[in-house]
Order: C-alpha cells, then structure tokens, then sequence
C-alpha cells in the first residue's frame, strides 16, 4: 500500500520515508543535521565495511559518540539492503543491561527514524513488550535476549546482534558472549557487535579472537579534576554544598551529580531546591521513576537557568546528557555484592572503582572543557578505589544463571566459555539450591518441574512459589504477592509532616502475619477501590506501582494457564485461607528462613547469620519463625518483607532442606529436633 504513496511523493521531489511511506517530518530533519556530527557518521562506511568483512566486531567509543542510536541504525540500513533482495524478516537487536535505557534508547531512535515507538522501532523489557509484527530493529535488555535463548536457541529471528554497554560486564552480558560464540558457529549468517564505552581491549580481544577492534575517537574537552583535601563524612551533604558552590561562582553550564539511589536523590533534590530555589532547574534520574519524568532530563532548560541533574550511575554510559560542564561524583553507588558462603546477594551502597570515576568525569568535557568535582581525596582514589569493577557474575548468587543455563542445554558449567569464570564454590551452591528446589534432580538433569521455573522470569524461588501454589488452593494471591514483589516498593513515605500519616496509612493495610500479606491487602484493596488513582493518593499508595503490578500478575498468569497451573482461591472464611498463602510462600522460600533465638535475635537458618527485623515490617510481635523476601545490608543486616510461618510446616515443606544430620550444630538444629521428636511420637500414638 506504501508503493503509490512512495510514486507520487518522488514526483514532487520529496524524500520519503521508506518504513512509513511518508514524506519525512520537519523534526527529522532537524535531528538528522544533528546526528551527522556525531562522531560515529565519520566512521559510517568504515564501520560497515567492517562489518561485511567480519562476524564479529568490536567497537568502541567514548560515551556520546553516538554507538547506541546510531550503530543499530547502520546495520539496520546495511541489512535492509539485503532483506529487499531476499525477502525474508529480518531483525536486528540491541541489548542494553538497563531497562531504562532500553526504552530511553527506543523512543529516540524512533523519532530519529521518524516512526511511531513499537512499530518499527520497539523495546522488550521485563513484563513488557513494545515491539509489533512491523519492528525491524529493537532495543532489550540482555536479560530477555537471554530469556529469547531459551525457546530460539540460534537466535533466528536476528540478522545482527548489538551487545551494547559491554563494559558494564552484567551477568547477562557476560553469559550472552559464551552464548553468542557458540550460536555463531552453528549460523555462519549471524553477526555480533560488541560495543562499549571503554573496554579491557585486550580481554575482549583475547576472548573473541580474530574479531577486528573499531576505535570511534571521542571529542572530549579536557576535564579538570578536582578532589577534596579531607575526606568528607557525609558525601549527600557535600554534594549539595558543592552543587550551591557551582551555582554561585561557576560558569553557565548544567550540572551532573552522581549519588546511590531514589530516595536519597529525591532528598538532595529538595534540599537544592530549598537553598537556590528557582535560580535552578533540578531533575531527578533514577530507574523507578516515571518516563515522562525521565525525558525531562533532556528538555534543554530555559535561558539563564542552569539544569541540575542528579542521577544514579545509569548516567555514567547508559544514557547522554548534553550540555553538562560539571559534575559532582560522591564516589559512591549502589552495587550487587554476594557472599557464597552463606548465599546473601545484596544491594550495597559501596565505592565505585577508578574506571567509574574517569567515566563520570567525562560526562563534563561533552561539550566544552569542564570541571569534576570528586568529594573524596587523591590519596582515597588511588589507594582506596580498585581499577576495574568486578563484573557482576563474579557478584551474584548464580542459581537463576545455572537454572537458564541448563536450560539452554548447557549442562556441563565447568566447560562453559566464561570470560571471567564464577568461582566453583557459587556454582556449586546454586547447584544445591537447584536441586533443593527441585529444579534439577540428583545428576543435574533438569526436572519437569525445573522446566517450568526457568520460564518464568523470576528468580527461582517464586517461580517455584506459583508452581505450587494450587496445591495449597491459593494461586490467586500467589500470583497477586509475586507480582506486588517484583514492582518497586508501592507504599509513598513522603519526608516531613505527611510521614505520620503515611506510616497510618500503610498500617490499616497492615496484615498480623507479616508483609507478604500486607502486600495482598494492598492489591485487594487497591482493585476493590477500582484502581482508583484517587484512592491511592489518599492512601499513600504508588498507583504507577500498583498499575505495574497488575500488568505483572496477568503476564504471570499466562505463563501459568500454558502450563495448566489452576487459578484458585480457598473461601475468604476458611480458617486455612491465610494458612495456605503462608505455607506457599514457605515452599518457594524455605532457604529463607530465620529464627529466633532465646537471646530475641533472629538467626538465619543453617547459616546463622544475625538478621534484624527491618523497620518497614508490619508486625508488632517478633514471631519464632519467619520467612524474608530480602537480605539487605545497610548499617546493619536486615531482613525485608518478612512473614511469620510454623516451625512444623518445615518439616513437611522442605524435610530435604531441613534434613538434619546435614545441619550445623545451633540451637536452631536443637529445635527442629525437637519438632521431629514430637512429629514422631504423634505419629506412633
Ligand atoms: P553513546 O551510545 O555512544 O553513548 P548515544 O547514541 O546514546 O551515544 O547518544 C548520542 C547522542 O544522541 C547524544 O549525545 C545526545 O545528543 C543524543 N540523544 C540520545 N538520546 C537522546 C534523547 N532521549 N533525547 C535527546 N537526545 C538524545
Ligand atoms: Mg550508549
């Protein structure tokens, strides 16, 4: 239908769109003057050249040079050529390892290429998919290329595969090489490109040998670096005080602030905007935060006000900012820290690495020479912050990366083509946990039950968690906890005067049990009340987390129904009806477990870890046994979301786990020993 339109514009001498068949916008020709200064077009013919030449190429360039908009747009022209002579769909994907910047990414280059997002151009994240039957190129995030993997094991949908933020090194990223290199092979026609900020060249050289190394030259101005002459103790105060000192004796120029994450940003935010007012024009950056929000970071401001924005590391190379000339960087960012030794992964506000700081620095020399101000010493950055970060494989408890590796069919780990090989320890335990779980059986095979897990995107635990939950009459509200765990936090607590009444708020929501079934309270409430928004704003409840909730719960559903897994409910007045959920949740959680000693401490079942209730937890009494969703370390260890369960219903959920001549000598083995004890007289009586 796009062929007459096409004839009839040529005639007028007008260029036209050929994904769209329409004459192209006045925007996209605006955009496209800009875009061919991007240092990337000077390398155009090069790159693709390159890449004909090539399976694998790997490229790389400063952050704003133009890799991620444009690089997917090249290969996308040069495989367009191709498709035409042969028709056959053909698909290029881009990875990206945040899912932000997944979407951020989509919506630009669709208006770049002057078509509506979803159509042509399109993004799959996690519970979302906005691509269509039309899309030729799409942005991801690693993690769904992976989860792709899994049901096309060649990738054949793709004609070319962008690894992009290579650098970042994710877990995902970094299964997806070995992955990669082994699909290469067995499809002669497929080509990668790694991309990256800046990379250990020689590492991804090794890595993928004979793959030939593309430089983009930055157009960095020289940044001057400036730290502080004594260590600060409070770096959220001393990046505020900095940021007022910018404003008041430096030049015009936007300004980039590096902290840890939403609440702490949301704090400084309001702190700026009390001392300088409207003077500037201060915009948050963080994961959570709605799209329209997130775009705001790119509306230029508006004459004579300086744009302050302060972000979390997704600044760093996920996304560009233009016009910023200073930055200030804590020196600080939230991090995925685990310990295999007792099986804690956890978020970890902790020092970035010297590499961080050199990127976060350049993010001020994009468009003129600019100044970064660190608020740690010279001496902290070169004795205190290590080169490189570690990647995240070598940062994680690894039983979703075994079960998805199973799955794709590589059963022997060891053999695997790791760039930076887990330590056997972590693969070893994700194992046992897998097999606990009874994802794979003895000899690692995996189980029919492992096979449904590992398509459910969640870690293994909740997917085991919904597997069962119509054994115990109550996949409804497991589907309704799963999805209120996998959305951000859904209760608001505003600073200052309001907090009262939230806290009032959420405790009318409270359930006796724990947070788990508060959390269900919520979602009831909440589709009681008709997904009111309004509803929601008077009880301090974040109606965008409950909407994503509900998108969460239907996808999970589906996954359910294709596995027959019965959708039910016990009657609300069955006595059992609360006592069902608890004891789902205990089958998907019962590595998860703490209990408390004579002491009133809680102790983490067989690893014996000292945990502390956290203060968001609704119970008002410290039961003998709970289970958490979350081990979170901040100044102390806490466990997060936490429900009260029954000491007995471990041995009949999870009498494997709880298997005691294989448990450490603790009074918690002295009380389950008990409960056997008393489970075996009954049942002689
Ligand atoms: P790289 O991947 O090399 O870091 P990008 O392709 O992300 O570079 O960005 C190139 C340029 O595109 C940026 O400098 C910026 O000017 C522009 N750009 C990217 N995303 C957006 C957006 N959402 N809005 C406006 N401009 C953008
Ligand atoms: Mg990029």
């Amino acid at each position: 239908a796009s062929i007459p339109a096409k004839k009839k514009a040529k005639t007028n001498g007008m260029v036209v769109n050929k994904w769209t068949g329409k004459v192209y916008s006045r925007r996209y020709h605006e955009i496209l003057e800009k875009r061919r200064s991007l240092p990337v077009w000077f390398q155009k013919d090069e790159f693709l050249q390159t890449l004909r030449n090539n399976q694998t190429v790997i490229l790389v360039g400063e952050t704003g040079s133009g890799k991620t908009t444009q690089i997917p747009q090249f290969v996308l022209e040069a495989v367009h050529v191709e498709a035409e002579k042969n028709p056959r769909k053909w698909l290029v994907g881009c990875t990206q390892p945040r899912r932000v910047a997944a979407m951020s990414v989509a919506s630009r280059v669709a208006e770049e290429m002057d078509v509506s997002i979803g159509e042509e151009v399109g993004y799959t994240v996690r519970f979302e998919d906005c691509t269509s039957s039309r899309t030729v190129l799409k942005y991801l995030t690693d993690g769904m290329l992976l989860r792709e993997a899994m049901t096309d094991p060649l990738l054949q949908r793709y004609k070319v595969i962008v690894l992009d933020e290579a650098h970042e090194r994710t877990l995902a990223t970094d299964l997806l090489f070995g992955l990669l290199k082994r699909v290469l092979r067995n499809r002669p026609d497929l080509k990668l490109v790694i991309m990256s900020a800046t990379l250990e060249a020689k590492k991804f050289l090794e890595y993928f040998s004979g793959a030939p190394l593309m430089k983009v030259p930055g157009r960095l101005h020289p940044v001057e670096i400036l730290y502080t002459q004594e260590p600060e103790r409070d770096y959220l105060e001393a990046a505020i005080r900095t940021v007022v000192q910018i404003h008041m004796f430096e030049p015009p120029g936007d300004v980039l602030v590096f902290l840890t994450g939403e609440e702490e940003i949301e704090d400084a935010c309001r702190k700026i905007v009390n001392k300088l007012g409207d003077q500037v024009n201060v915009v948050p950056l963080y994961s959570t935060l709605p799209p329209v929000m997130q775009q705001k970071i790119f509306d230029p401001s508006p004459e004579n006000r300086r744009k302050v924005v302060v972000s979390t590391n997704i600044s760093e190379t996920s996304l560009t900012i233009d016009g910023i000339v200073y930055v200030v960087d804590s020196g600080f960012a939230k991090q995925k820290i685990y310990n295999p030794s007792n099986r804690v992964e956890s978020l970890l506000v902790s020092p970035i690495s010297q590499a961080s700081a050199h990127q976060r620095a350049g993010r001020a020399g994009r468009t003129q020479p600019g100044k970064c101000f660190r608020l740690y010493t010279e001496k902290s950055f070169n004795h205190d912050l290590q080169s490189q970060t570690y990647p995240e494989i070598l940062r994680s408890n690894l039983a979703n990366t075994v079960l998805t590796l199973t799955k794709l069919g590589i059963d022997n780990l060891v053999c695997f083509d790791f760039m930076d090989p887990p330590a056997p320890q972590t693969l070893a335990r994700a194992l046992n946990d897998l097999v606990y779980l009874g994802a794979l059986d003895d000899k690692g095979n995996l189980t029919k039950e492992g096979e449904m897990m590992s398509e459910f995107p969640l870690d293994p635990q909740m997917a085991k968690m919904l597997i069962v939950s119509p054994e115990f009459n109550c996949s409804n509200e497991i589907l309704s906890v799963s999805a209120m765990l996998s959305v951000p936090n859904c209760f608001i607590r505003p600073k200052g005067e309001a907090q009262k009444e939230a806290d009032e708020a959420k405790a009318r929501f409270g359930h006796i049990d724990g947070d788990h079934l508060t959390l269900l309270n919520v979602y009831h409430a909440y589709k009681q009340n008709n997904e009111d928004m309004k509803w929601c704003y008077e009880n301090f409840i974040n109606h965008r987390a409950m909407k994503s909730a509900d998108n969460v719960r239907k996808q999970l559903m589906k996954i359910m129904s294709k596995f027959n897994l019965k959708i039910c409910s016990s009657d609300f007045n069955n006595p059992n009806y609360y006592v069902n959920i608890r004891k789902a949740l205990l089958t998907g959680y019962f590595m998860q477990v703490a209990h408390l000693d004579r002491t009133g401490r809680y102790l983490t079942a067989k690893d014996d870890q000292v945990v502390h209730l956290h203060p968001s937890c609704c119970m008002d009494h410290k039961p003998e046994w709970v289970i958490y969703n979350e081990y979170a370390l901040t100044s102390r260890n806490f466990i997060r979301t936490v429900t009260y369960i029954r000491g007995e219903w471990l041995l009949d959920v999870a009498p494997h786990y709880y298997h005691l001549p294989n448990f450490p000598n603790s009074e918690t083995k002295r009380i389950l020993e008990k409960l056997y004890n008393k489970r075996e007289r009954k049942n002689l009586k």
